[in-house]
C-alpha cells in the first residue's frame, strides 16, 4: 500500500524542485541542493524569490513601475520579509480594472486566461493571466495538495465543470497526475445518481467537488443508496464554505474523512490545503508569501490576530501579484499545527469575506458562514438563501430553504434555529428585526445557482 504523505514533505519536494530550476539561487547559497527543509530554508528562499519578483515586476509590469515609481519606492528596499510592509498594498479592483498593466510577459506567452467573477460578489470581472511556467507551479501545489489526501493508488473523481483544455478540471486533473494517482473527470452534468455510478465504474476512492453541490448529491443519493459501502475514503471540498454540521454530515453519510481547501484564482486556484487536523490550512510556502493586516488601516497584524488575508506570489511569471488583498478573513499562526507539522505556516478556515458580510439591525454583522453552521444542523436541508429587508422601522429576513420534508413542524424547527444565530437573536430581542420569515422549498428549486451567486440578498 502506498502512504500518504503530508503537505510538508510535498511542499518541501516544491521546494527543492524550485531550487534545483533556480540557478542563481544555488549561487546564493552556495550549495547545489538542501537535505532537510527547515523553516528558515523557506524563509530564506522566499526572501530571494521576494526581491527577484520586485525586480522584475519593476522592469516588466507597467502597474508595478508606476505605483513604486509614484511612491517613490525602489525594488532593492526590501531587504527582509518584514519590509514587504513598506511596499503598497494590491487591491482587486486595481486588478480588475486595467488587467494588462499587470502582465510581465508578451500576451504571445500567455497560455490560460482565466476570467471570472469571485465567488458570492457580483463585483467586476478579473482576468488573469498564466504563462506555461505557471500553469506547471499551479499543478505542481495541486498534486502536492492531493497527496494529503490520496496516493498513487487511487482514483480520483473530479465533479467540476467539465470545462477547456487548461480549466479547472483539466489542470486539477494535471495535479492529481503528477502525484501518481488517476482523474477522472465526470463534471457537472450528470444527475446524482449518475454521480453515484460513476463513482462505482470507476472505483473512484477520492471525490473532488464544490461543497455545496456534493452535500446537494449525498442528500438527494442517501435515500435510495447506502454510501458508506461505496469505498470512497476521502472527499476534498471546494469554493464554498464547508461548516462544521455538514462536515459531520458528510462524513457519516460516506464514512470517510473530508478535507476542503481554500482557493483564490488570482493566487493560481490551489493557495492552500487542509490538513489531517481539520482545523486549518498550510499553504504553498514555495510560491506564495502570506501576511494579515487590519482591513481598516492595511497595517500588518502580528501572527494570531484576526484581519484581511494578503498574498504575494514569489514565483509567478505572467502577472505576478504584490501584496494583493484577498478580502477574506483569517488568521496565521507559527505555532506546531497538531497534524505533525512544523516548517509551515498554518491559516485558519477564512470564515467569511468582507463583502459577503451584510450589516443589520443594531450594525451586527451577519455573513453566510453563520448560517450554513446554524441551518446544516438540520438533517436533509440541501440549501437555503436569504433576503434582507426593512418596511421603514425594522430589518428583517426571510429564508428560502430547500428541503425535502415540509410541514409546519420543519418550519418551526429551521426558525428555531435561526433565531438562535447570536445577532439575529439579538435584535430581534430589542425589537430592531421583525421574527424571521421561512419559506420551504422543494430540493432543486435553488439549483441554478451559479458560484457568483449570493447566499445573502440585501434588497433594503
Ligand atoms: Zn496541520
Amino acid at each position: 500500500m502506498a502512504e500518504r504523505i503530508s503537505l510538508q514533505e510535498s511542499l518541501s519536494k516544491i521546494l527543492k524542485q524550485r531550487i534545483r530550476e533556480t540557478p542563481e539561487y544555488r549561487k546564493h547559497i552556495a550549495k547545489e541542493s538542501l537535505e532537510k527543509i527547515t523553516r528558515g530554508d523557506f524563509e530564506d528562499f522566499q526572501l530571494f524569490q521576494l526581491q527577484n519578483t520586485l525586480h522584475y515586476v519593476y522592469n516588466k509590469s507597467l502597474f508595478y513601475r508606476e505605483l513604486f515609481s509614484k511612491k517613490g519606492i525602489e525594488p532593492g528596499e526590501v531587504q527582509s520579509l518584514a519590509d514587504l510592509a513598506k511596499l503598497p498594498l494590491t487591491a482587486p479592483e486595481e486588478l480588475a480594472e486595467k488587467p494588462l498593466r499587470f502582465l510581465c510577459v508578451p500576451l504571445g506567452e500567455v497560455s490560460r486566461v482565466i476570467t471570472f467573477t469571485s465567488s458570492g460578489t457580483t463585483g467586476p470581472q478579473k482576468r488573469i493571466f498564466f504563462s506555461e511556467k505557471d500553469v506547471e507551479v499551479m499543478t505542481d501545489f495541486m498534486g502536492a495538495g492531493m497527496s494529503v489526501v490520496a496516493t498513487s493508488n487511487d482514483v480520483v473523481q473530479i465533479m467540476l465543470p467539465r470545462g477547456p483544455v487548461l480549466g479547472q478540471s483539466d489542470l486539477l486533473a494535471r495535479g492529481v497526475e503528477k502525484m501518481g494517482a488517476t482523474p477522472v473527470i465526470t463534471g457537472t452534468e450528470p444527475t446524482p445518481e449518475e454521480q453515484i455510478q460513476a463513482i462505482e465504474r470507476h472505483g473512484s476512492t477520492v471525490v473532488f467537488c464544490e461543497t455545496l453541490r456534493f452535500n446537494r448529491i449525498t442528500v438527494e443519493a442517501k435515500n435510495n443508496r447506502d454510501l458508506t459501502k461505496m469505498g470512497v475514503k476521502a472527499l476534498y471540498l471546494t469554493s464554498n464554505y464547508l461548516s462544521d454540521s455538514m462536515r459531520v454530515n458528510l462524513q457519516s453519510a460516506w464514512n470517510c474523512e473530508v478535507f476542503t481547501h481554500y482557493g483564490l484564482t488570482e493566487m493560481g486556484l490551489g493557495v492552500a490545503v487542509e490538513c489531517p487536523a481539520h482545523n486549518g490550512y498550510h499553504f504553498n510556502e514555495a510560491d506564495l508569501l502570506a501576511e494579515i493586516i487590519d482591513p481598516e488601516t492595511g497595517e500588518v497584524l502580528p501572527d494570531g490576530e484576526e484581519g484581511e488575508l494578503v498574498f504575494t506570489t514569489l514565483t509567478r511569471e505572467a502577472m505576478p501579484l504584490i501584496r494583493y488583498r484577498t478580502h477574506d478573513i483569517s488568521r496565521l499562526s507559527v505555532k506546531p499545527c497538531e497534524c505533525g507539522i512544523t516548517t509551515l505556516k498554518k491559516l485558519d478556515r477564512t470564515t467569511r469575506r468582507l463583502e459577503s458580510a451584510v450589516k443589520i439591525g443594531e450594525g451586527d454583522e451577519i455573513y453566510p458562514a453563520m448560517f450554513d453552521e446554524a441551518l446544516y444542523t438540520i438533517p436533509d436541508i440541501v440549501g437555503y438563501e436569504v433576503s434582507i429587508g426593512n418596511d421603514g422601522v425594522k430589518d428583517s429576513l426571510t429564508f428560502q430553504v430547500e428541503i425535502a420534508r415540509k410541514g409546519a413542524a420543519v418550519e418551526e424547527l429551521v426558525r428555531k434555529v435561526i433565531l438562535k444565530i447570536p445577532p439575529v437573536q439579538k435584535n430581534v430581542k430589542m425589537g430592531k428585526m421583525t421574527i424571521p420569515e421561512i419559506q420551504l422549498v422543494t430540493p432543486g428549486s435553488l439549483r441554478k445557482s451559479t458560484r457568483a451567486k449570493k447566499l445573502i440578498k440585501d434588497m433594503r
